[in-house]
This record gives C-alpha cells, sequence and structure tokens, in this order.
C-alpha cells in the first residue's frame, strides 16, 4: 500500500504532497496524482469524542418507554442497554457505516470511546479492522466501568485497551466510563496503565451534575480532582464534555495539558446544559458523541449554541482536534503545513469528492475506494433490527 500521493493542483493552484503519510514540501515524483480543477483542497476533519458502537441508532433504534426523566436514565434506559446487547456481528456493522459516513462527509480521524460489557475482549479489535478496510484514522480505548459486574470488568477493560496494535493509523488510549461508575482503585489501576502502555487516558467528565455530585459524596471536590489525586490523568489526557466543570477546573486541565472536548448536539440532546467554562481552556476540541460524525454539522450546531452563550470561541475547536491528533500521532505540524498528517479532503461545490488518509486514498468521486457504502448500509440495517431485538429482552 503507497502512502505517497499528490493532491491538486485545485482550483486555486494549490497542491498538496504527501509523502509517508505525512505532508511534504514537494512531491514524490513517483507518486500517483490526483487531479482536482474544480475542487478545494482542505485538510480532513476530526471528531474528538465518538462511540462507534452507537452506529445503528439512526436505524430504527426503539424509544424507551416511558420516556426517560433524567440523564441517568437516558443511560439507564437506552446506552446501557444496547451496549449490553452488542456482540461481533451488530459491533463491526455498526463501525463499519459510522466510518464510512464519516469519510464521505471529510472526517478522517475518530477518537472513539468504546463499551459493550458482554463482549469485551476482542471489541476493539473489531474496531480497528472496520477502520482499516476502509481507511480512517482513528484513536482506540475501551471505557473500563464497574457498572455491571464490578471490578472484574473493569479489568477486562484495560486488558482489551491493551490489546490494541498500534499502527500508522491507530493509536491505544486508556479508558474509563466515567467517575461515577468506577471506584477509586480502578481509577489508580487506569493512571498506571496510562503510564505502562506510554499513552493517555479518555474519559468522560462532569457531563451531567450526577458525575460531580458522586465525586462530592466519595469525598472529593469533583470529578476532575479525584482523576488528579488518584494520579489518573497524564499529560494529553481527553476528557469528554466538562458541562459541569468550574472556570478554575477548566484551567487546572488545561495547565496539566488535558483536552476537553464539546459535544454540542449531545449536550443539547441529553439536556445537560452549555459548557460555559469551557472557554477557559486552550485545548477544546470538538466531538459529536456518537451522532453521525459530519463535524460541519456538529460545528454548525455548536455556534448556534454559543452565540446565546457569549461563546467567541467556538470557531477554534475543529482547529484544536486537528492539533490532539497531532500530539497524539507525534506531528510536527496540522492543517496542510509540511509535517502534518496525510489526511486531506477536496470538495466541489460543497461536495465532498476526495478523501485521503495518511497518504491512501479512501474516497474518489465520492464514493468509497475499499467497500460500497450501500452494501455497509444494508448490512447495518440488517443487525440493527437483530440489536433492537436482543435489547427488548434485556
Ligand atoms: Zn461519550
Amino acid at each position: 500500500m503507497t502512502r505517497s500521493i499528490t493532491v491538486g493542483p485545485d482550483r486555486t493552484g494549490h497542491i498538496v504532497a504527501i509523502v509517508n503519510g505525512l505532508i511534504a514540501e514537494a512531491p514524490d515524483p513517483a507518486a500517483p496524482v490526483i487531479a482536482c480543477s474544480g475542487g478545494e483542497i482542505a485538510p480532513g476533519a476530526v471528531c474528538a469524542h465518538t462511540h462507534l458502537y452507537s452506529g445503528l441508532a439512526p436505524y430504527g433504534m426503539p424509544a424507551a418507554e416511558p420516556a426517560p426523566a433524567s440523564f441517568i436514565e437516558i443511560l439507564e434506559k437506552v446506552w446501557w442497554r444496547l451496549d449490553r446487547a452488542l456482540d461481533a456481528e451488530s459491533l463491526r456493522a455498526s463501525a463499519r457505516d459510522y466510518i464510512a459516513k464519516a469519510l464521505l462527509s471529510g472526517t478522517t480521524s475518530l477518537v472513539d470511546h468504546h463499551e459493550s460489557p458482554h463482549f469485551i475482549r476482542g471489541s476493539l479489535q473489531v474496531l480497528a479492522d472496520a477502520a482499516a478496510e476502509l481507511g480512517e484514522r482513528t484513536l482506540l480505548a475501551f471505557g473500563a466501568t464497574e457498572r455491571n459486574f464490578g471490578r472484574a470488568e473493569a479489568e477486562a477493560g484495560f486488558i482489551e485497551c491493551g490489546n490494541v496494535e498500534e499502527t500508522p493509523l491507530i493509536r491505544r488510549l486508556v479508558g474509563l466510563h466515567a467517575g461515577f461508575t468506577v471506584s477509586d482503585d480502578t481509577i489508580r489501576t487506569a493512571g498506571e496503565l496510562c503510564r505502562s502502555l506510554n499513552t493517555v487516558m479518555h474519559v468522560h467528565v462532569a457531563e451531567a451534575m450526577d458525575d460531580v455530585e458522586d465525586a462530592q459524596a466519595r469525598g472529593y471536590a469533583g470529578p476532575l480532582e479525584r482523576l488528579i489525586e488518584l494520579d489518573a490523568l497524564p499529560a494529553g489526557s481527553i476528557l469528554a464534555h466538562g458541562v459541569h466543570l468550574t472556570s478554575d477546573e477548566v484551567r487546572e486541565a488545561d495547565r496539566r495539558g488535558c483536552w476537553l472536548v464539546q459535544n454540542p448536539r449531545s449536550n443539547e440532546g441529553n439536556r445537560v446544559g452549555y459548557p460555559d467554562s469551557l472557554r477557559y481552556s486552550e485545548k477544546v476540541a470538538l466531538g459529536c458523541d456518537g451522532w453521525n460524525a459530519d463535524m460541519a454539522v456538529e460545528e454548525a450546531a455548536l455556534l448556534r449554541l454559543a452565540a446565546p452563550h457569549g461563546d467567541d470561541r467556538a470557531a477554534e475547536r475543529l482547529d484544536a482536534g486537528r492539533r490532539l491528533i497531532a500530539e497524539r500521532f507525534r506531528f510536527s505540524a496540522t492543517g496542510l503545513a509540511p509535517g502534518a498528517a496525510g489526511d486531506v479532503v477536496v470538495r466541489k461545490g460543497g461536495e465532498v469528492m476526495t478523501v485521503v488518509v495518511g497518504g491512501r486514498l479512501v474516497v474518489c468521486n465520492g464514493r468509497l475506494v475499499n467497500a460500497d457504502a450501500d452494501t455497509i448500509e444494508a448490512e447495518a440495517r440488517t443487525q440493527a433490527e437483530r440489536l433492537w431485538e436482543k435489547m427488548r429482552a434485556l
């Protein structure tokens, strides 16, 4: 598989050379050339927090009855039932359809946070295989939790994080579901695992007040302080949400080099509030938390929600995601600068025509190169029906 390719010139005359997976000063003369005369070249988008396991939800997921009345009820009645019903076949179909649609919308990197309590061992390999097949850059973590089977469940999640094999497009992270579903011992173990695997933490933090109140009931100032005191937040860690962090806590996360990820459609849908304090960090990326990974749609939701809150930093979020990816993959630059990830998108009249990830052509003329999107979606619909049946029986 070649990882060198030359894209352009586009309609502005811009040529992007990718050599060995990275943007280079000059093209490799032997590399294939993708002409895009009427289009415009841009760096690929990053979704900095999502859940590939929820990729089947758009295909008729039954509504919870009666409707959930709180954030915890949304988890208990919807997502924690869906994740218990997942098996290898439904997860594979979910991941492939989600990734296919991400690539077709110009999203070249996904930071995934996975949970499937009845299918832990081998689950991240299913996700890695889907990403490798279709050509998406992906960060993988199993979100360890004790909420179903206690400490043994958390241990199995950690082992699965360690099982991820890194490749030029895959990085492994250590995952925790959220502070309120794990003990102090599990958080300590997660920190140790970050150090032994030389990686960082990916965890939901202060998404709703329940997480804050839980940490306080355990004697901590809040969930962030708990992770810090238990030595589980190496620099570079990824904290999803932070809706209910104070401005001082957000500054502390920033000072420690941690990323925060805002998920506007999810926060609005779960009615958890707007994360007003995130503006006090330089490291806030944009995620979609299981909603489709079309980052233009997510950014439009962000700008709509940010305006009435006077949040004038919303437009920085997408670029921050590229910095997060550069940090994890040790790229020396972002965007289209030499040294950046060789992840580029060509749009023509607003439509995604070409996508290259790590120097590999993965979307050509608006179609996947490595698989057929319609076949993938048909399989997703079939697996979705099976999944809803299993959910009903739980
Ligand atoms: Zn999430």
